[in-house]
């Protein structure tokens, strides 16, 4: 299967909702008035865009209906995918494509998918040519270190690991330095999401990115925060406490095979100003994309 008609699979449901919510405004209500984009207003909400992003939306649309004097609601669909590609455009951001050992840090809470998302991504890398390694820095569990076991061997790239319960700083450490020494371009570490608390999670997190800092300074590093799809509008407050918890360069959104609530993808990059980067839509290794602004929303509608 081609990679836009697998986007569009995965997005089934998603594409469903808006179709039946936002596309079945635009049927009923055929002239562009106040009460069409009222009404478009409540079907992009209830599609999981989010109140925020939803009004903001129909602000532009409005003003571009006026601008182009736009009378039918059949015009008015063209639009709209137009200015919700925009404003998920305008917080892309271009990864810095520098030469040398690349770390990426990946966090999120328990079973979103950063283990998973991990294996694929190194099975993406190491296909374009990259030499791979990972960190099984989330240590709370033998079953996660095994589990990122799995995936190293499934994409056959190799894995720095410790025993159970031991210091995540320590495992990072040692995959530094292992990364540096078989002259690695990427280095992906996998960290545990059930911290106690949040100033917990905050002075691992620091904790670990200090030592990446120390031992290889002119690595470049990217903080990767993974969201599960299905969870809608809590995903978006976990965006939002993330954010006040780490520094973050990008989203990993997981499971949007799954769930109607893909919506929740304009959200995020519009309230929380961050780049979606991929996007997972399957259990399979081969079930990532970048993710790419245009092509979600005309899977979308
Ligand atoms: P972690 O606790 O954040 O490391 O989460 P895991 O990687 O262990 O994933 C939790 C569950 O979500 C597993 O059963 C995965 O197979 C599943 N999963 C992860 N990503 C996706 C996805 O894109 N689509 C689907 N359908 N399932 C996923
Ligand atoms: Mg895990």
């Amino acid at each position: 299967m081609g990679f836009f008609d697998k986007l569009k699979e995965g997005l089934k449901k998603t594409k469903d909702s808006f179709n039946e919510k936002v596309d079945g405004v635009l049927k009923v209500f055929k002239r562009v008035d106040d009460e069409l984009f009222d009404e478009l207003e409540e079907a992009l909400i209830e599609a999981d865009v989010g109140v925020q992003t939803s009004v903001e939306i129909i602000d532009r649309l409005r003003d571009a209906a006026k601008k182009e004097k736009i009378t039918e609601s059949e015009e008015l669909s063209v639009k709209l995918r137009e200015i919700i590609a925009e404003l998920m455009n305008e917080n892309i951001s271009e990864d810095e494509n520098r030469s040398g050992l690349k770390v990426i840090l990946v966090i999120g809470v328990n079973g979103v998918g950063k283990t998973t998302s991990i294996g694929k991504l190194a099975n993406k890398f190491k296909s374009e040519g990259k030499k791979v390694m990972l960190a099984a820095a989330d240590t709370f569990r033998a079953a996660a270190i095994d589990q990122l076991m799995v995936w190293a061997e499934r994409s056959g790239v190799d894995i720095i690991k410790h025993d159970e319960g031991s210091d995540p700083g320590s495992v990072v450490f040692d995959a530094v330095s292992a990364a540096k020494a078989r002259n690695a371009d990427v280095l992906i570490v996998d960290t545990a999401g059930r911290l106690h608390n949040k100033k917990n999670l905050m002075e691992e997190l620091k904790k670990i990115l200090k030592i990446v800092d120390r031992e290889a300074p002119d690595a470049s590093k990217q903080t990767l925060l993974v969201l599960d799809a299905t969870t809608g509008q809590n995903a978006l407050s976990q965006a939002k406490l993330f954010g006040e918890i780490a520094e973050i360069d990008g989203i990993i959104l997981t499971k949007l095979d799954g769930t109607a609530k893909g919506g929740v993808v304009i959200a995020i990059c519009n309230e929380q100003r961050l780049p979606v980067k991929y996007i997972g839509v399957g259990e399979g290794i081969d079930d990532m994309q970048d993710f790419n602004a245009d092509d979600f929303v005309k899977a979308l509608f």
